[in-house]
């Protein structure tokens, strides 16, 4: 979970680091849900804090802004920079990173885009070890139970799901909401043909007689933790295919598991109060839950290039 932040917090602001409590938006900000962003995570190693897979956050950052249609302010470069020095000044090794490109303007409160100025901004928060589910990070062990939603996923074709757009969490929201008002941890997300497309905020896999399987990504965000896992698993001699899944044969798998930055492998012991499986966490979703503590951590000499390093020393607030 994140930690909150305190007097000495800084947060980056249209290329300014400035104090957390001094950063204020116009009102005329963020009007009806226009807007893109990113979810990093850093972890700690023994070489120093890294960001993890940096450069395709980055990647996926630019191409919601292009579906969206709306021009960052800022390159590549220069997010990446600002959020490697952001981590230093405010002293932070396990933290989560949020970039965020929204729009301010006028005409903000209006339908139309073209006279608004985009805006990006970065927040940089400590993790703690307890993860996005309490008690679901690759440091300790316990599953979700998850609930089919009665809203579906929003159809590609009305709201553009390969873009991390602002706009697009509001069906997440209420999925969630709804899971956790039932009882339930999460939320299952069908299409408009029954298949299943994701959680509120993460993919979905199933592993039935040792393969794997994921939806096709028509209806779910192209996560960057699924492919980090779909790489490890080929990687691993196992095999992975995508193809649309119902519900029912979720019911059945042998093991369940959400991707995502912050749930990173969460595994799911039920779904719609039906046990999966004995209702234990299976031994591939443990594997891979390891495999990828090794991965984030450091510890795997051929996925170096997925890390980011981030020299911590002093630099200079305005
Ligand atoms: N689906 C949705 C809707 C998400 O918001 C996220 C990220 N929170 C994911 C999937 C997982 O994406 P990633 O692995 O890149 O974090």
């Amino acid at each position: 979970m994140l930690l909150p932040p305190d007097a000495e917090s800084v947060i980056w602001l249209d290329n300014q680091f400035i104090p957390w409590h001094k950063a204020h938006l116009s009102v005329t900000a963020h009007h009806y849900g226009i807007g893109v962003f990113e979810g990093l995570r850093s972890y700690a190693t023994d070489e120093g804090a890294v960001i993890f897979r940096l450069q395709d956050h980055t990647k996926r950052l630019f191409h919601s802004a292009h579906i969206l249609n709306i021009a960052i302010p800022y390159t590549v470069e220069q997010l990446n920079q600002a959020q490697c020095e952001l981590l230093k000044l405010n002293h932070l090794r396990d933290a989560y990173l949020r970039p965020f490109i929204f729009y301010d303007g006028l005409t903000g409160i209006s339908l139309y885009t073209e006279a608004l100025q985009p805006h990006a901004m970065i927040i940089a928060a400590g993790w703690n070890a307890k993860g996005y589910h309490q008690n679901n990070t690759i440091k300790t062990i316990k599953g979700l139970r998850l609930k089919t939603s009665s809203l579906l996923r929003c159809h590609p074709n009305s709201v553009f799901i390969k873009a991390k757009a602002n706009g697009n969490y509001m069906n997440a929201i209420m999925a969630l909401q709804e899971a956790r008002a039932c009882g339930a941890d999460d939320a299952l997300l069908l299409d408009q043909n029954g298949h299943v497309t994701e959680a509120s905020g993460a993919n979905i896999f199933m592993v039935r007689n040792g393969i794997l399987y994921t939806p096709e990504l028509t209806s779910a965000l192209p996560g960057i933790t699924r492919d980090t896992i779909i790489t490890l698993v080929h990687d691993h001699g196992l095999k992975v295919y995508e193809k649309p899944i119902t519900r029912d044969e979720f019911y059945t798998a042998d093991e369940v598991f959400l991707t995502g930055t912050a749930v990173e492998i969460a595994p799911v012991v039920e779904i719609d109060w039906r046990k999966i499986s004995t209702g234990n966490i299976g031994p591939i979703t443990n594997k891979l839950r390891d495999l990828y503590a090794n991965c984030v951590q450091g510890k795997m000499p051929d996925k170096q290039h997925w890390l980011a390093p981030v020299a911590h020393e002093k630099l200079h607030v305005a």
